[in-house]
């Protein structure tokens, strides 16, 4: 989750329930940004474009839920994913993304990895039995933190989750323990979730070897894979962070952003598209490839104008 007491953790959204703390003119910045973004997304989800031949998308998600909230995937909504998703794509699990051959697909369908963040109870109950009624590998990234009920993963995504906070509820090592069973994947989200730009080497070191060492004790198996807390590799992930997940023996791990994976895709900087409660053609868009502009945009414009409606420049700003 992110940093920001109204938001998840990468680009998820805020929910209107959410914002009963927040100024009214905060309020009102906050929907603008996301009714600007939507707008923008069902513009370029509408433009005729051609699709590439071999196109690999990988997306995040966080938690699926009874009711529809921004920040969360309603089930039904989650079941419209997947059900669009094992029509028209080839589902892989995220490591292999580090293999050339799955980058390139075999040019008939776009390849895509299904990944959720943080490490909610939700994971289990809801996604894991839809998952699995479809046949569906994914990937959960977890904070170990949270897993632990440790105070301060708890107190930040807590803050994260604002007046819904007594609802968040952590999933349990035995859930996980379920679903590696179930044949599901794992990589781990850090210890306690803060913005590792923020962090000297020392920090990161035990927010990112750590957690691989936790989730590795608790599963008893390898851990390969991590995803970047907040995941914006222009605000919340530095060059030490990178260097750090490498030396910590990760060979794969994932950031938020609105583009495909390629063959130059760095496999410690896999992009991954940010999926909340998004209509089936938008989530579609994301997968042709057709809201890549907003990638491209984002890279070339200075933060400034890019922030307002990016996933939130000042996410990870906290304790
Ligand atoms: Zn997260």
């Amino acid at each position: 989750m992110c940093c920001q007491r109204v938001r998840l953790c990468s680009s998820t959204q805020t929910g209107s329930s959410m914002m009963s703390s927040v100024s009214p003119a905060h309020r009102d910045g906050v929907e603008w940004r996301w009714a600007a973004k939507g707008a923008a997304q069902r513009f370029l989800a509408a433009l005729p474009r051609t699709v590439p031949a071999q196109r690999t998308v990988v997306l995040a998600y966080h938690s699926v839920a009874a009711e529809p909230t921004r920040a969360s995937t309603a089930r039904s909504v989650f079941q419209s994913h997947l059900g669009w998703i094992a029509e028209h794509c080839e589902v892989v699990a995220f490591e292999r993304l580090a293999s050339a051959g799955v980058q390139r697909g075999d040019g008939s369908r776009p390849t895509v990895a299904i990944t959720f963040d943080d490490g909610y109870e939700d994971n289990h109950r809801d996604a894991l039995p839809l998952l699995a009624s479809h046949g569906l590998p994914a990937t959960f990234f977890i904070t170990t933190g949270l897993v632990d009920r440790d105070e301060l993963a708890l107190a930040r995504l807590r803050r994260a989750w604002g007046p819904r906070e007594r609802s968040l509820r952590p999933i349990s090592i035995e859930q996980l323990r379920e679903m590696d069973s179930a044949g599901m994947a794992f990589g781990a989200h850090s210890r306690t979730h803060p913005n590792l730009r923020m962090l000297d080497e020392i920090e990161l070191m035990n927010e990112i070897a750590g957690s691989r060492d936790r989730l590795e004790e608790i599963l008893q198996r390898r851990v390969n894979a991590f995803a970047y807390p907040f995941g914006d590799a222009r605000f919340h992930i530095s060059a030490t962070a990178v260097a750090v997940a490498a030396t910590s023996g990760f060979t794969t791990a994932a950031t938020i952003d609105y583009r495909g994976v390629s063959r130059t895709t760095d496999p410690l900087l896999i992009p991954r598209f940010p999926v909340s409660n998004d209509p089936v053609e938008i989530l579609r868009a994301k997968v042709l490839g057709r809201l890549d502009l907003i990638g491209a945009w984002r890279e070339r414009m200075p933060g400034w104008l890019t922030g307002p409606l990016s996933s939130g420049r000042r996410r990870g700003v906290g304790p």
